[in-house]
């Protein structure tokens, strides 16, 4: 079961911008930057209540974002919702028929494990699930 919409990532071609057009529109601060490596992504993010926008910008022309970028331009990328259990999360979702693009979780940003479904299976729309890592 999704607990809560944890944040809603959004692509941008350049992060400083973009930060500082989601501060002034929001009147919240970023509280954080990270570099992901394995994704090949720089993303911030701000607090705004229960939820985050998570701002998401290529470090390099193989990065996902760069190709989303290419194809559709700077906007709406991914919707993340919070989960209780991530692994009994992935096997409930396989059993209905959903498309996992991770068959494991992984680890993303802001401490989280993380796993992508494929849009295909979710009306066009890319979905994370995350959950806070303990340990
Ligand atoms: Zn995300």
């Amino acid at each position: 079961m999704f607990n809560k919409v944890e944040h809603v990532g959004i692509a941008v071609k350049n992060l400083e911008e973009a930060i500082n057009e989601f501060e002034l529109l929001s009147e919240q601060k970023c509280y954080k930057t990270e570099v992901v490596e394995s994704e090949s992504v720089k993303t911030a993010f701000i607090q705004i209540g229960e939820s985050k926008i998570e701002l998401l910008e290529a470090t390099n022309n193989s990065s996902p974002i760069a190709k989303f970028l290419e194809k559709k331009g700077p906007g709406f990328h991914h919707i993340a919702f919070d989960v209780y259990n991530i692994e009994d999360e992935i096997s409930r979702l396989k059993k209905n028929g959903f498309i996992l693009i991770h068959e494991s979780s992984k680890f993303g940003a802001d401490n989280k494990k993380i796993a992508f479904l494929h849009p295909k299976s979710t009306s066009g729309v890319l979905v994370e699930i995350c959950q806070e890592r303990k340990e």
